[in-house]
């Protein structure tokens, strides 16, 4: 749980601005009976939306899209103040949501057409696979992107036809009421996107209701917390964990552009983004120049005020694991380039650039989820590759090279990478994201994120009859001899036929 820039009473929960510590606004802590309720009437607006034509709901999706575009000032101003990030990645982070609202909706229609499929050996038969609504659809968001994160499953889970109720983090949750109040306006059914509020006691009630399923976004440790509470009704869950993510830049790599991305990749949101760059390895030929590059571009960074690159770290308790993993770093032996564990005042931490890291150190292992950036220096691309994937995590991940640099993507145990670029696949709709091992599993964004929001349904549809009908109990005397017969010529050494001509053949 995330404390000191919220504070709760049994029936409200007050938000602060990190930066200021003014109070942002409060909202009701809403109990686990009220989750049900909100659960209940979701599944009523479920069953008329699941209804509707695709063509429909892109309409009313288009029209959420263009009211939250209108409100954009108010969102932005909101992301600002309640999460601490500055107004430009505020405004930022609202142009990255809308994209995703955008693209779920008009993707739907052909991520879910009905497949044909071929139905082998049954080759009298049409086999069918199509995709279904869900039907109520559980989202738990965090506090980093309170809005473009837990967009990401409930544009894609409202265009696959699901209703949505949305539990913020306790950090920022006022956010998620303004945009509950413009989806209450905007779409026909104001139970379409509800927002239930409080703090983990919420979040928890809200994973054993009756959703159908469950799309979290936060920590590994809730992560399984969920999981845990999920199990009770075998309710299906898509987790998005952290990262520990690598970048690699290689010797060809052209240096000034990795300097520029690894400090953006790794500083952007004051480091609290599940996809920032954790760590950097660099060939041994380049590592002084990089690492000097770097420096001097994380030297004209400005921490704080309207101006401000970074902002204030959201919550005091992010900035505690902060200071324990560069003091851990430091006292085994990591040289401080800018910044460090003094540099930090209040929620403000100054960018810090550490050398000679290795991976008996938290900030190398562990997610540390703030403005840092280690850089090891690595006497191969094998010793590179081989300490990228040396983690529990697989998120995402980025390659600096010249024209291998895609053999080395392709051997990053990852979900996600990025070549020549950093974080480019969360901007790109049309990929899935997620990650692997600790960094969770299921997928948002892309055609298998709207399928993730989808049961699967497959249809076996007897066209026209055939003498030989294996799902009857009137067989042929000699039928056990003719299969046996059947299995060697279709599926042994001296194969034949395929199966479904063979059975054409058999048909005549
Ligand atoms: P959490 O994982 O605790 O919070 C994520 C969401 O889960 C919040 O909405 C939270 O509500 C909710 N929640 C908390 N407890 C429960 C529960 N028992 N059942 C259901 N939902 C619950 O994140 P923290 O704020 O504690 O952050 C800790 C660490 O998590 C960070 O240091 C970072 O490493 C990682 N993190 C990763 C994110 C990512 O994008 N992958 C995002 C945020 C954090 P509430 O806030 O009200 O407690």
């Amino acid at each position: 749980m995330a404390t000191a820039t919220s504070t709760q009473t049994p029936d409200r929960l007050t938000s602060y601005n990190p930066a200021t510590g003014e109070v942002v606004g409060s909202v009701p802590v809403h109990t686990a009976a009220e989750v049900d309720a909100a659960v209940a009437r979701a599944r009523v607006a479920a069953k008329a939306w699941g209804a509707l034509s695709f063509a429909a709901r892109n309409e009313e999706l288009t029209s959420f899209r263009k009211a939250l575009a209108e409100n954009a000032e108010e969102i932005a101003e909101l992301l600002h103040r309640e999460n601490g990030k500055p107004l430009l990645e505020a405004y930022a982070e609202v142009m990255m949501a809308l994209g995703h609202v955008q693209h779920a909706a008009a993707r739907a229609e052909e991520a879910m057409a009905p497949r044909k499929v071929s139905a082998g050996m049954l080759a009298n038969f049409k086999a069918t696979v199509s995709y279904h609504p869900l039907g109520v659809i559980g989202v738990i968001g965090p506090w980093n992107y309170p809005l473009f994160t837990p967009m990401g499953s409930i544009a894609y889970a409202l265009a696959a036809g699901n209703a949505v109720v949305f539990k913020p983090s306790e950090l920022t949750p006022l956010l998620a009421v303004k945009i509950a109040e413009i989806a209450a306006k905007t779409f026909q059914l104001p139970d379409l996107l509800q927002v239930v509020t409080g703090a983990g006691a919420t979040g928890a009630a809200l994973a054993k209701s009756a959703v159908d399923k469950i799309a979290f976004t936060g920590s590994a440790a809730t992560g399984k917390r969920v999981m845990m509470a999920a199990a009770e009704r075998l309710t299906p869950v898509l987790l998005e964990l952290g990262g520990k993510d690598p970048m690699i830049v290689a010797e060809d790599a052209d240096l000034a552009k990795a300097a520029e991305a690894a400090v953006f990749g790794a500083l952007t949101n004051a480091g609290q983004a599940c996809i920032s760059v954790e760590r950097v390895y660099v060939a041994d030929a380049v590592h002084d120049r990089f690492v000097d590059e770097v420096v001097k571009q994380v030297r004209d960074l400005k921490v704080g005020g309207d101006d401000g690159h970074l902002g204030a770290m959201t919550s005091t308790a992010q900035v505690a694991i902060v200071k324990d993993h560069l003091e851990d770093a430091i006292a085994k032996g990591a040289k401080v380039h800018t910044g460090g564990p003094n540099a930090i005042t209040g929620n403000y931490i100054q960018p810090t650039v550490l050398t000679d890291v290795d991976h008996r150190m938290k900030v190398m292992t562990d997610e540390t989820f703030g403005p840092v950036i280690p850089i090891k220096r690595v006497a191969s691309l094998d010793e590179a590759v081989k300490l990228a994937n040396d983690t529990s995590f697989g998120l995402g991940s980025s390659v600096f090279a010249g024209k291998g640099a895609r053999a080395i993507a392709d051997k990053l145990r990852a979900g996600m990478t990025a070549v020549n670029a950093v974080m480019a696949f969360s901007g790109i709709p049309a990929l899935p994201f997620g990650g692997i091992g600790d960094s969770g599993f299921g997928r948002i964004h892309g055609d298998e994120g709207i399928r993730e929001f989808t049961r699967v349904k497959s249809t076996a549809e007897q066209v026209m009859s055939i003498p030989m009908n294996m799902m009857s109990f009137r067989q042929p005397k000699d039928m056990t001899k003719r299969l046996r017969g059947m299995i060697k010529q279709l599926y042994g050494e001296g194969v034949v036929a395929k199966a479904g001509d063979f059975f054409r053949k058999l048909r005549g």
